[in-house]
């Protein structure tokens, strides 16, 4: 599969059909390339990067630091600024988001706001703060992972998104929202639809824009992965990077191949291996996640093999708890709250640090693992209207 990257460059004798090569996303080499090619000078490639990644510019006649007879030439070459739009969106009780957002194919992918922050998790001492506001971004649409839990996995894989398409989706909640980088802190999370290491060029690349050009800065950022080591082994040597979040789920090789079957090509063997290779910065925790399904993954015992496991890792680390959430078709059960935090004071008492992640968006197929491109449906009638919460400790 491609990074959907091969065609933005230009292909500069031809001219292209209107509005189909997308300037939005990419770098600065790139655009260079593309205006040199116009004879423009080399001032010109700020003047389009400002445009596109601190305006937030929607349409290239708009971006009047760039001389008409420049726009006419890029227009008419195919050129449009292809930031995706926001053409969906479903409120929660709860103040969450979900928007299906429009990509230059007409396909639609979803984005998540939580307005105060994903991570709900008491006593967490990460320094993603409670009141900062959460964008949970997606990689693909769909995925091929097969997670038995998840409904984006019931999608299957339909294609990679390019980096224009992951930090568009970004940037046209910041719009929404009217967030101003630099005086509103913001927080990224890459959870939404999708793995990401196997999108990982397009990802990555994404990463480097919203770091450099947009300006968010990287400790502001996770990514989770269900464990593809070349791409965590990669992702190790990155020098620009959010921080890493492992999705576990199980506490042994046989409770985690029957229900995510990509750990028969990576076991929990490898995975820890890869991980240890993921130097982290000071203060830095590796996040483990862990979707509680009842009755399958969330027995005492499976604390203390947990805790085991986590202990052979040997870095800094926390895991956060994630009570499984329903969808259709799908015949997992959750687990009773006192069962979460009974495994919560488990792993707790193994030394682990554990958190209850707070569910968000729920009623409106928001929450982790929910993501679906579920258009037609707008609240989600296996729940109540206010979602599961654990009593705090
Ligand atoms: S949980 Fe993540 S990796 Fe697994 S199928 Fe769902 S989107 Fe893919």
């Amino acid at each position: 599969m491609t990074s959907g990257r091969e065609n933005l460059l230009p292909i500069l004798d031809a001219p292209g059909s209107p509005g189909t090569r997308p300037l939005f996303g990419l770098n600065n080499q790139e655009l260079s390339v593309i205006l040199q090619h116009f004879e423009a000078p080399a001032y010109r490639v700020r003047q389009l990067s400002q445009a596109l990644y601190h305006n937030w510019t929607d349409s290239l006649d708009a971006v009047t630091t760039l001389p008409k007879n420049l726009r006419d030439q890029l227009i008419a070459a195919g050129y449009h600024i292809g930031l995706p739009s926001i053409v969906e969106t479903y409120t929660s009780v709860d103040g969450t988001e979900r928007y299906l957002i429009s990509t230059n194919d007409g396909q639609t992918v979803e984005t998540v706001w939580m307005p105060e922050g994903d991570d709900g998790e008491w006593g967490d001492g990460s320094d993603a703060g409670y009141h900062d506001s959460t964008i949970c971004v997606s990689s693909q649409i769909g995925c091929a992972v097969n997670c038995q839990f998840c409904l984006t996995a019931k999608l299957g894989i339909i294609r990679n998104l390019t980096a224009g398409e992951i930090a568009g989706q970004v940037v046209a909640v910041l719009k929404r929202h009217n967030v101003r980088i630099g005086r509103d802190r913001i927080n990224l999370v890459f959870m939404g639809m999708g793995e990401p290491f196997l999108n990982y060029d397009a990802f990555m690349d994404a990463v480097r824009l919203l770091v450099h050009e947009i300006g968010i800065a990287e400790s502001r950022m996770t990514v989770s992965t269900s464990g593809i080591m070349p791409g965590i082994l990669r992702f190790a040597s990155e020098p620009v990077r959010p921080k890493l979040a492992i999705s576990l789920n199980a506490p042994n090789d046989t409770v985690r191949t029957a229900i995510m079957p990509i750990n028969r090509k990576w076991d929990i063997q490898h995975l820890v291996a890869a991980v240890r290779q993921v130097p982290l910065r000071p203060k830095e925790k590796l996040t483990f996640e862990y979707v509680l399904l009842g009755g399958v993954n969330d027995q005492l015992a499976h604390a203390d093999e947990v805790g085991r496991l986590l202990r052979r890792v040997g870095r800094p680390l926390k895991v956060n708890l994630i009570v499984w959430n329903p969808g259709p078709l799908m015949s997992w059960e959750m687990p009773p709250p006192h069962q979460v935090m009974e495994f919560q004071a488990r792993l707790k008492h193994n030394g682990i640090p554990a958190f209850v992640r707070r569910p968000r968006g729920r009623d409106i197929y928001a929450a982790c693992g929910q993501l679906k491109q579920t258009g037609q449906v707008r609240t989600n009638p296996l729940l109540p209207a206010f979602p599961f919460l654990p009593e705090a400790p």
